[in-house]
């Protein structure tokens, strides 16, 4: 695509989500890698082999460094690090993820704990635990970066210096990379080509406002190219970032609108804005986006938490 620049294409687990993607920029004899694929039983052969095709070596990673700490972007951190002699750099907010890595049942509870209050039923709930139990972390090991991605921060490449921007709201850890001669954006899941929302709930006070304003950040500046996550680049940005905008707007929209109603838990939003696709394998994550709304329109002033065994929500 650009010289220099590899997109390697790396497999996951996931319903719906079949890829993600790590950046090997050119650097120093090596790369710099932008993300590192989700630790699974294969997963290190297949970024061997997908370093390989560009004629690239771990051991020729010269620096790992997070967009933001999900597991698809994080999870095998600690063994290219290990085996690269490296460091890592990444967003100084991890919690959210090595928190759970580091202590999965007491994690687990407290998202138990928000879901029956969210006023999920007894069954589902039942189901979504065993579903949830079963489940591998992702993350071959908990490090803590060596360098703390703060805005400001620069990161040499054969390409250049690139810049960090600080863009959280997908995630609290969120940062987004900028080369400003060559203006491309490595945008992780702040920005992606298809547009897909999703926030981490409970770590920050509204994070839909927090990537509200993520969104002003990028736009100003004005990248041409941008790498995302998942899926190919793109270049139309603007329009990714307006369409985010919009898609946000209208999430909002039909939130305040089922509570405008009659007040309603987090539970019973979920239908009147995504339809009956809960499932064990989503209500985390559909329950978590539509929290996030509502908590952003309560920082707004449009909606209130009635509390209560569900606690519900009202206009
Ligand atoms: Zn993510
Ligand atoms: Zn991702």
């Amino acid at each position: 695509m650009l010289p220099g620049v590899f997109r390697l294409r790396l497999p996951l687990p996931w319903p719906g989500v079949p890829h993600c993607n790590a950046w090997a920029v050119a650097a120093a004899d090596g790369c710099v890698l932008f993300d590192t694929g989700m630790h699974q039983p294969d997963s290190l052969p297949h970024l061997e082999r997908a370093l390989a095709m560009c004629d690239l070596s771990l051991e020729q990673v010269r620096l790992v460094v997070c967009t933001h700490a999900h597991s698809d972007h994080y999870g095998q951190a600690a063994t290219i690090v290990e085996r690269a002699g490296c460091e890592l750099w990444m967003h100084p907010a991890h919690g959210h993820l090595t928190r759970m890595a580091e202590d999965p049942d007491a994690v687990f509870e407290r998202r138990m704990e928000i879901a029956r209050q969210s006023g999920v039923p007894a069954e589902p709930l039942r189901r979504y635990a065993t579903e949830r139990r079963s489940r591998e972390s992702g993350i071959a090991g908990v490090i803590e970066p060596d360098r703390d991605l703060l805005d400001g921060v620069t990161i040499d490449t054969a390409l250049g210096a690139w810049t960090v921007h600080e863009t959280p709201g997908h995630a609290p850890s969120h940062v987004c990379l900028f080369q400003p001669e060559r203006r491309l954006m490595i945008s992780g899941d702040h920005l992606l080509g298809r547009i897909s929302l999703y926030f981490d709930y409970g770590f920050t006070p509204d994070p839909v406002g927090e990537f509200l304003h993520s969104l002003d950040v990028v736009e100003k500046l004005n990248a041409r190219l941008c790498l995302p996550g998942h899926g190919r680049t793109f270049s139309d940005v603007y329009a990714h970032i307006d369409g985010n905008r919009k898609l946000v707007r209208e999430r909002l929209e039909r939130v305040l609108d089922a509570v405008a109603q009659t007040p309603l838990s987090a539970f019973e939003v979920v239908p009147h804005v995504y339809g009956d696709s809960l499932s064990p394998s989503n209500t985390h994550w559909l329950l978590s986006k539509v929290l996030c709304y509502l908590t952003h329109l309560q920082a707004v002033g449009d909606v209130r938490r009635i509390p209560g065994e569900p606690e519900r929500w009202t206009a």
